[in-house]
């Protein structure tokens, strides 16, 4: 896994090489993952100013959110669990976790952090073969139904009718806090930087003259799959099987549970959506991942998504007509593309 962070980000330095003098870089770990800021055409020295300053911030964003180390979100569903009113530092990302619930048919479900936990997901380190949760548990959590309807939101306040329901921000929580980074980034001065968050990508402004050059990693976990030229502000996430799963006797249990009925998503190893706002994109990776082939696009559509790329298990990629317009393969690894209905 480490292996596969680096050769991304020596693809995306060598990308880059021949203008350093006007790149500054960092790399640090947060959110679980590497995350590489790069800002172009500011002196170097406040160029880093501000990434100090973004570090902190996501540090911040990763403590408030965590989903198990004790923080204000397990606080927060500690009340929920025994029926009681509690807060969130920053409510907003709630009402945000609200509409792209309704938008994703409920696909994009942040208040299954029980059937999460339950299939050990909770946990930084998933290499110890843990057995399987059984099925009586998965149904009777599924059967409780936890959702992002039976939050109240008043103000500060948040209450839930339901006990079943536990917050778990993984599946966005990267991409709104890319967002926020990148906001923070622009107040202090900043008009060209690219902030990856393993995987999890927001640009601003170009390189130079030249729009930004993204990598897009290959769900065999090595290299890359392809490149996407990015300009003004867009972010380029990809939901993928290859990074945290689990594996026992064999089979690999994604990280992304379907919540109608509690199991690993299954069929798409990689799904890559391109969008304005990192949330909305993190959110839409993860729902049209549980959609799968039959359904992506309609979910797509629903959450007014322009750029998708699908990758299947036999490693066919599929792409709506705009997307397939901004993808490059490498030449000599050109997989098998098939071209979607538009998708507006
Ligand atoms: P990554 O973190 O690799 O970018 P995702 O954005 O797809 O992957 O997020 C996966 C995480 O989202 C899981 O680890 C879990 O915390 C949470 N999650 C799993 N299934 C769902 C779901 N159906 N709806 C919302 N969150 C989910
Ligand atoms: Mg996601």
């Amino acid at each position: 896994m480490k292996h596969t962070r680096i050769y991304l980000y020596s693809f995306l330095v060598l990308l880059f090489s021949g203008c350093s003098h006007q790149l500054s870089q960092q790399q640090f770990y947060v959110f679980g993952t590497l995350v590489g800021v790069s800002i172009w055409g500011l002196p170097t020295q406040q160029a880093n100013e501000a990434i100090n300053v973004i570090t902190k911030d996501l540090h911040l964003m990763h403590h408030q959110w965590h989903a198990w180390n004790p923080s204000p979100l397990t606080d927060l569903n500690q009340a929920i669990a025994a029926g009681q009113m509690g807060t969130l530092p920053d409510p907003v990302v709630l009402q945000k976790a609200k509409n792209f619930y309704t938008q994703s048919d409920g696909l994009f479900n942040p208040a299954i952090g029980q059937l999460i936990n339950l299939w050990g997901f909770h946990q930084d380190d998933l290499s110890d073969n843990q057995a399987l949760p059984s099925p009586e548990k998965i149904a009777d959590l599924v059967a409780l139904s936890p959702n992002m309807d039976d939050i109240d939101i008043e103000g500060n306040h948040i209450s839930s009718h339901n006990r079943a329901v536990q917050l778990d921000f993984g599946a966005f929580a990267k991409g709104y806090a890319i967002d926020l980074a990148m906001n923070k980034l622009r107040q202090l001065g900043v008009q060209n930087a690219i902030i990856n968050a393993g995987g999890n990508l927001k640009i601003i402004g170009q390189k130079g003259e030249a729009p930004w050059v993204i990598g897009i990693r290959h769900p065999s976990g090595t290299g890359i799959l392809a490149a996407v030229a990015v300009s003004g502000e867009e972010s380029v996430i990809t939901s993928g099987n290859y990074e945290r799963f689990r594996e026992y006797q064999g089979v690999r249990y994604s990280h992304i549970i379907d919540p109608r009925n509690g199991m690993p998503a299954q069929g798409l190893t990689s799904v890559t959506v391109i969008a304005r706002s990192g949330a909305l994109a993190d959110a839409a990776s993860t729902a049209l991942t549980i959609a799968g082939l039959k359904h992506w696009h309609r979910i797509a559509r629903q959450m007014g998504i322009k750029y998708v790329m699908l990758v299947d298990e036999a490693g066919t990629v599929y792409v709506n007509p705009k997307m397939a317009e901004r993808v490059q393969f490498p030449s000599d690894k050109k997989p098998r593309i098939i071209v979607s209905a538009p998708l507006n």
